[in-house]
């Protein structure tokens, strides 16, 4: 294990909480909607909104979850802008394939009925193939269910070809969650070259790439190849993480007339948000010196 994952893993979640504060909206669907309406209206942004949560073990908790969902979905029905993001640790999969489907299928059927797009995060390779099937099923019934699907996995241009006959939005990005050697590339360099092919393979098969990176060269590599090849500027779109700093690049985007669409996590319960945050930290070690410096003047 590296060093700066030890740091912020022994790292005590009040702390985590601070210095992860730009990964997060706050507290409160309310100001979700809230980051969501001013990135809107300041920077033509489009937004995914995420109830922060995973591990989420007990029936009740997921229900509350579920609920949750639901009241997202009633405030952001009226705003084309938004669309959802959830995972299956928070939905039941850690109880049965069968739960955690009947969870996701419920709030894709009350945001289908507005609309609003859902998106199902990719998480660690335990995860692929349960997450992938019950993709499918409720793909197979809904036209606005989209999925996450990871080019750090030696697996995924597999997956793309037999993902589905319909089209389907898919968030590509190399992944976030360190994978063994047996299943997954280890050098980014190797992730992101995989990446750019994948973008073009997710075209092949007609489905709609939304491509998540906040590496500069590779955005550029990508539009380059896309307007050569004349990709429609609808065919696809871009993705970034709250709290990274790409105001310059995403304004360039938004200038050619295309969509670019912020992660934005929000928490309702704190305890439930320290892992999607120390895995940020460990992305970004130096986003903790940034709010230190921030809080303390330099
Ligand atoms: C919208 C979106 C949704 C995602 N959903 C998933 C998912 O469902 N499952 C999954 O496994 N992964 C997900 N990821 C994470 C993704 O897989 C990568 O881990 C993450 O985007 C970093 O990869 P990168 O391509 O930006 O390249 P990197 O090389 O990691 O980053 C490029 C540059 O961007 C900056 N940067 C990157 N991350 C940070 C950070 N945290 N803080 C500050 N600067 C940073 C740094 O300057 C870095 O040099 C998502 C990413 C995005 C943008």
């Amino acid at each position: 294990m590296d060093l700066k994952r030890v740091v912020v893993d022994l790292m005590p979640a009040p702390l985590v909480r601070t210095f992860a504060s730009p990964y997060i909206a706050g507290k409160g669907i309310a100001s979700g909607v809230a980051k969501a309406d001013e990135l809107h209206t300041k920077l033509g942004l489009y937004s995914t909104v995420d109830l922060l949560g995973e591990e989420v073990f007990r029936r009740e908790d997921v229900e509350a979850t579920v609920q949750v969902y639901f009241r997202m979905i009633e405030v952001l029905k009226d705003r084309p802008f938004a669309s959802i993001s959830l995972k299956p640790t928070q939905l039941g999969i850690n109880e049965s394939m069968a739960y955690c489907q009947d969870n996701l299928r419920r709030i894709t059927a009350a945001a289908a009925s507005h609309g609003l797009r859902i998106t199902l995060d990719m998480e660690d390779r335990h995860f692929t193939d349960i997450t992938l099937q019950m993709f499918k099923a409720i793909r197979d019934e809904f036209d606005n269910f989209g999925i996450v699907l990871q080019s750090r996995l030696f697996r995924t241009s597999d997956d793309i070809k037999a993902l589905h006959a319909k089209p389907c939005r898919v968030r590509i990005c190399i992944g976030i969650y360190k994978e063994i050697a047996e299943v997954a590339l280890q050098s980014k360099a190797d992730m992101k070259a995989k990446l750019f092919e994948q973008v073009q393979l997710l075209l092949d098969h007609g489905h709609y790439p939304e491509i998540a990176t906040h590496d500069e060269p590779l955005v550029r590599r990508c539009m380059e190849h896309l307007d050569k090849h004349g990709v429609p500027k609808d065919a696809y779109e871009f993705q970034m993480l709250l709290g990274v700093p790409r105001t310059e690049l995403q304004q360039e985007i938004v200038k050619r007339g295309q969509i670019v669409r912020i992660y934005v996590p929000f928490a309702e319960e704190w305890k439930y948000a320290v892992h999607y945050l120390k895995r940020r930290l460990a992305a970004n070690p130096a986003m903790a010196f940034m709010v230190m410096k921030n809080m303390f003047g330099s």
